[in-house]
């Protein structure tokens, strides 16, 4: 078996001026989760809990049944983590940073080694292990991480925004990469861009204000939105009232005309409509704008 059960974390900031998590509550088996909201909405505090990096204010993490807490090393033992402040090293070298990375995780040295040539085939960065991290692109640098947080075989990896900052071919990259290494395990990736997790996850958990707003496959996600998005057409002229009116998600012009796709909870009144197949941004839109 293989569980976390995330249970009723509250966690504050500031003598609890600041609710970043507000009774979160989730669990958690084999398979990729995209963890999807905007910045400050909670995401790498409940990492940090998740990796007993930070102590909650109440509730409890359970790894198969057992409170992380008491586990300590045994739990330590089982997860990879990155985080989503880049620890840079940029005078290590790839290979010594690893080498580093794995004493620090207590890698024996003899599976150090074999673990560590596996790992940078994996990542794609055998050629560039004697060079100097500082001399890395961002993608590398990522990917660098991701290696890292690899390297004791994982069975709970929690990787915070792995993907910002990249170029769309490395995110595409990232993505596909984590895709191939989720297998047996619990994978939990943070990110405020759709795409990121769309296709690979199987599940998304959607938070917001430190709350779990909702979760589920794609398919039931987007369900939820099912026939509040429009396609409209407008003039130019009707664009800025349009904008403030409704959630807008995309727009194209055509023959003169703009062609708004707008989330809406009710039919755009005044206009002729068509309705269209609700996707994960609109859901997105539908939630944090
Ligand atoms: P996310 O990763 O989704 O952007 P965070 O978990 O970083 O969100 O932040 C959640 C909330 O907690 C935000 O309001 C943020 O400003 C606040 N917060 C996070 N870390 C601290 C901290 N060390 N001290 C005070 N407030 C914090
Ligand atoms: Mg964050």
């Amino acid at each position: 078996m293989l569980e976390l059960f995330i249970n009723e974390i509250v966690k504050t900031y500031k003598k609890g001026a600041v609710k970043a998590l507000d009774k979160f509550t989730m669990k958690l088996t084999p398979g990729v989760y995209g963890l999807l909201g905007p910045n400050g909405a909670g995401k790498s505090t409940l990492m940090n809990i998740i990796t007993d990096n930070l102590s909650a204010d109440s509730g409890e993490v359970l790894y198969n049944g057992e409170n992380i807490k008491k586990l300590g090393r045994d739990y330590r033992s089982v997860l990879g983590y990155m985080p989503q402040q880049q620890g840079l090293y940029d005078d290590f070298t790839l290979n010594r940073f690893l080498w580093y990375m794995a004493a620090l995780k207590g890698v024996k040295k003899k599976d150090a080694k074999e673990k560590i040539t596996a790992l940078l085939e994996t990542v794609n960065l055998t050629s560039s292990a004697h060079k100097k991290l500082g001399s890395f692109s961002g993608g590398m640098k990522q990917r660098a991480l991701i290696a890292q947080a690899l390297l004791n075989d994982p069975k709970i990896l929690i990787l915070d925004e792995p993907t910002a900052g990249l170029d769309p071919k490395e995110r595409i990259r990232i993505r596909n990469f984590v895709s191939e290494i989720a297998e047996d395990k619990i994978v939990l990736i943070s990110t405020h861009v759709v795409s990121d997790v769309e296709f690979i996850a199987k599940e998304i958990i959607l938070i917001k204000s430190g709350r779990l707003l909702a979760h589920g496959g794609c398919d039931k996600l987007t369900g939820d939105i099912e026939n509040k998005v429009f396609k409209i057409k407008i003039k130019s002229e009707e664009l800025k009232k349009v904008q403030e009116q409704y959630r807008v998600s995309n727009l194209y012009h055509e023959g003169g005309e703009i062609v708004a796709r707008i989330v809406s909870d009710t039919a755009p009144d005044g206009y002729s409509f068509e309705l269209l197949k609700p996707t994960l941004e609109d859901l997105y839109l539908y939630n944090f704008e």
